[in-house]
């Protein structure tokens, strides 16, 4: 079984859905995961801000706008009467459930329902689509089986358990659709893996039932070796590594969701990133296998990023003092990116601000404490084991004319770490691509 997952632009009109079966063969025992059509979940972000401000005028001429754009790839979509009336009836069921909030209490848990919206239009107008082609396919409701915990961490078991019985029960079909990006959490209300979050679906699920590959299918060839928006002349990637790819995914390369290469890996299930607009194109394949010996494969850039030096002389010679800074973030459960420290001070990041507060209060029983924020990690990923040399010279001289307020190096063999303002991060990829390339 393959799991083929396409993402915003992939499904973002009504030729690109029909367009589609160019790539999907629906004689193939498999699962299609998608995201919202293109531009979807942020007009739904943009909804839910306008209830969040108690702003419905705004809120209602937001929906009709995202409804008006429906009608229109409903009318290209299909072309019985029959078709037609099931893709407005479709919207018109979901667009009257984002409205109905405008008179009730909004808090996140609307929030969630609303957000989940696209991912159950643009699933069930495939279906519709197929069905008018005469081609059979099951949906598989993600919120039936799509399942995070109280810490949102997806609960792998549950996932392959009933993905397992709706398979079962749906045994006389091969060719599954589902939603990406939404799900349930502990409390069983309807809940989202993250913007990007299909990525992870489709990894969840290749991971839960063991499938052959994991493909998603974007608007590019590829994982780059650095990001295309910023840096011209870039190049896609043949062949990386589960880590590397992990590395990558984590900072900041947008291609795929930061979680989504982990499940895979910890089930051994290759993923090939592929482009919708050209799928003749090798794209690259993520495996276990072959991590190149001595080049520098990528560079990401990871924004949002806030730094915090504690500076204490109790931590001279002293043990158990990182266990206490440490234990203050599990407390607020933030994870930590990066680390550094000397002897009298500790640097780390986080990019999760919601208790940046208690934690500065916390941190400042052990010494002072200094926040920056709008910093930017700039990841450089290769194979920099300790029996290579060279590698850290060139990446620091690259960036040379640039401020680096910390540098993590020997975490991982493959993996060096700067954290720089986010104004300088342009240059810093343009300077690093032109030295490194
Ligand atoms: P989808 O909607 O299919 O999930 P995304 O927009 O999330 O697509 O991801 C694809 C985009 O990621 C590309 O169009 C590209 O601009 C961006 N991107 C950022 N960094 C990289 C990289 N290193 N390699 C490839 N694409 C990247
Ligand atoms: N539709 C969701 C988003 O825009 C999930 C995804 O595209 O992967 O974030
Ligand atoms: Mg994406």
């Amino acid at each position: 079984m393959k799991i083929l997952k396409f993402g915003g632009t992939s499904v973002g009109s009504a030729e690109r859905i029909k367009g589609l079966l160019d790539i999907i063969n629906p004689q193939n025992r498999q699962i299609i995961v998608l995201s919202a059509v293109a531009g979807t979940t942020n007009a739904l972000v943009e909804i839910s801000q306008a209830y969040l401000a108690g702003d419905k005028d705004k809120a209602s001429a937001l929906i009709n706008t995202l409804h008006d754009h429906y009608r229109t790839l409903i009318s290209e979509l299909f072309t019985s009467d029959e078709g037609r009336r099931n893709g407005e009836e479709l919207i018109d069921y979901h667009f009257s459930l984002i409205a109905s909030f405008s008179s009730k209490l909004f808090t996140p848990v609307e929030e969630k329902i609303i957000l989940a919206q696209g991912e159950l239009i643009s699933t069930t107008l495939f279906h519709f689509h197929l069905t008018e082609l005469g081609i059979r396919s099951k949906l598989l409701p993600a919120l039936d089986f799509m399942k995070i915990d109280e810490d949102n961490e997806p609960k792998i078991d549950f996932i392959r358990e009933h993905l397992n019985e709706l398979l079962l029960q749906a045994n006389d079909h091969n060719f599954f659709i589902t939603q990406g990006y939404i799900c349930r959490n502990a409390f069983g209300e309807i809940d989202n893996l993250r913007r990007g979050g299909s990525d992870y679906t489709a990894s969840l699920i290749g991971a839960a039932i063991g499938a052959d590959e994991i493909q998603i299918w974007t608007d590019i060839d590829g994982m780059h070796n650095n990001d295309p928006r910023i840096v011209k002349g870039t190049e896609p990637i043949a062949h990386l590594s589960f880590d590397e790819a992990a590395e990558l995914a984590y900072f900041g390369a947008k291609i795929l969701h930061p979680q989504s290469v982990f499940p895979a890996q910890r089930f051994n299930v290759p993923v090939r990133l592929l482009n919708t607009m050209a799928p003749n194109a090798a794209g690259t394949l993520i495996s276990k296998d072959g991590m190149a010996k001595g080049i520098v494969r990528s560079i990401a850039a990871k924004d949002g990023i806030t730094a915090i030096r504690i500076h204490s002389s109790r931590m001279l010679l002293a043990y158990g003092f990182l266990r206490r800074v440490f234990e203050v973030f599990e407390r607020y459960k933030t994870p930590i990116d990066m680390i550094t420290t000397s002897e009298v001070a500790v640097s780390l990041t986080i990019d999760d601000t919601k208790y940046l507060q208690e934690i500065e209060q916390e941190l400042g029983d052990f010494g002072t404490v200094e926040i920056d924020r709008d910093q930017t990690i700039v990841c450089v990923v290769g194979d920099f084991g300790w029996d290579t040399h060279g590698y850290a010279s060139r990446v620091l001289d690259a960036v040379k004319h640039i401020p680096v307020r910390m540098i993590s190096y020997g975490g991982s063999n493959y993996n060096i770490s700067l954290l720089l303002k986010t104004e300088d991060k342009v240059e810093s990829l343009r300077s690093l691509h032109n030295r490194l390339f």
